[in-house]
């Protein structure tokens, strides 16, 4: 089964992304983490993302449609992924469509601004797996440590009240369009993101499996 999970900065994609895999058993490709990645390491391409990053912007589309070539081009992705952050913007959805990969179904997870932009505020990442938690709805056991490798937890840079407004702009402009697409092309179901991630999960899988 190969998905793709649309959804804006904050929506529950990662989550909700994490959670199919985990049932489906592929991979959850996500460009977001895969770009901190490169940015940890100190790549070319991770320091030339960082600026676009931070200040809430899209990286490029060919640098972001490379790294997803790549990735798919593995083993692992044979029997199917998740796509979670790609693609983003049209020319992106062209590209996928260009390799000839076979893309399923696209799951639209919905949740209001208002909504968003109080979630992101308590959002915390692990600064050494990138594993997502969050001080309300998804507390980690111990206060500020990652329940799966005992690292800290940090706020991201662009998880700051005025960088999600800037990446919430950038979404409605460049990404909704794709509901549009992919609605086109008879592949977009929709899912009303729930407060619980549970339910939501719930609502995701029977959209997958109907
Ligand atoms: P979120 O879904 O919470 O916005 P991500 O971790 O998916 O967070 O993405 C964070 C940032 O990484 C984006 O704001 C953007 O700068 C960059 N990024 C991730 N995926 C893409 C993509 N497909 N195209 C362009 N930029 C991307
Ligand atoms: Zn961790």
């Amino acid at each position: 089964m190969k998905l793709i999970f649309l959804g804006a900065p904050g929506a529950g994609k990662g989550t909700q992304a994490e959670a199919v895999c985990a049932h489906l058993n592929i991979p959850a490709i996500s460009t977001g983490n895969m770009i901190r990645e490169a940015l940890k390491s100190g790549t070319e391409m991770g320091l030339k993302a960082k600026s676009y990053m931070d200040s809430g912007a899209l990286v490029p589309d060919e640098v972001v449609i490379g790294i997803v070539k790549d990735r798919i081009a593995q083993p692992d992705c044979a029997n199917g992924f998740v796509l979670d952050g790609f693609p983003r913007t049209i020319p992106q959805a062209e590209a996928l469509d260009n390799m000839g990969v076979k893309i399923d179904r696209v799951i639209a997870l919905e949740v209001s601004d208002d909504k968003i932009v109080k979630r992101m505020s308590g959002r915390r990442v692990c600064e050494s797996c990138g594993a997502s938690y969050h001080l309300l709805y998804n507390p980690p056991k111990v206060e500020e440590k990652c329940d799966k490798c005992g690292g800290t937890l940090v706020q991201r840079k662009d998880d700051l009240p005025e960088t999600v407004k800037a990446r919430l702009k950038v979404y409605h402009e460049q990404t909704e369009p794709l509901k549009g697409y992919y609605k086109r092309q008879g592949k977009l179901y929709t899912v009303d993101g729930q407060e619980d991630v549970a339910d939501t999960t719930k609502l995701t899988l029977q959209a997958i499996e109907a």
